[in-house]
């Protein structure tokens, strides 16, 4: 029997239990619409990602000096904090695909590069309250000791034909895609020049170096 059956009925008790499921349905639609109107409508970079969603989600005093990005900002921005202070190395990979990819007429943009520990801490605390579980949680967004972005090793290009063109011509700059549902996100692995990226881990609960908490 499902819930939905007793809204047939003509008794009294069914008609109640059909005005409370019909008011617990108005409620979650109320807090849904509430929850949507959030979310940004769309974005320069992969549309709805939840990455995407905590990016413009934050707010208070965590600004530029903990690695929050102004939108537009590119790989050669030197005086945004969340650039400047990326591996160098990875930073002069980047540079190098991002002159390569404007010949080609696409732009890079940085959605997101260095972070402080700060700012890590609150994306987390962030998804564990949208997915519920830190278990959840850890499919999308690091701890402040293992996040690559907080060391500096990690970037998430956008907008989506960037990070289209980049999961082309990755390999040859040393830059990897590293997990397959962050198709945004990649690091620097210089052995792929040679030898190509290594296989991508299905969401970095899968990645050895998340295992420490
Ligand atoms: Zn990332």
């Amino acid at each position: 029997m499902t819930s939905w059956e007793p809204a047939r009925t003509t008794t009294g008790r069914g008609r109640i239990r059909w005005i409370r499921v019909a008011g617990l349905l108005v409620v979650i639609a109320a807090v849904a619409a509430a929850l949507g109107h959030q979310l940004p409508a769309s974005s320069s970079s992969t549309a709805g990602s939840p990455t995407d969603v905590l990016r413009h989600e934050h707010r208070g005093p965590l600004g530029e000096a903990d690695g929050a990005v102004p939108d537009g900002t590119t790989v050669f921005d030197d005086e945004i904090p969340g650039v400047a202070k990326l591996n160098a190395d990875l930073l002069g990979a980047l540079r190098r695909a991002a002159a390569d990819a404007a010949g080609d007429g696409v732009q890079f943009h940085v959605d997101s590069g260095w972070r402080s520990r700060a700012y890590q801490e609150r994306l987390l605390r962030e998804a564990i309250s949208k997915y519920g579980s830190e278990e959840q949680a850890t499919r999308w967004v690091a701890t402040p000791n293992t996040s690559a972005h907080v060391s500096g090793d990690a970037i998430d290009i956008g907008p989506s034909g960037a990070a289209a063109w980049l999961s082309e011509h990755c390999a040859g700059y040393g830059l990897c895609q590293i997990y397959g549902n962050e198709p945004w996100h990649y690091e620097l692995r210089p052995e792929a020049i040679d030898h190509g990226c290594p296989a991508v881990y299905a969401d970095p609960t899968q990645d050895p170096r998340m295992q420490q908490w």
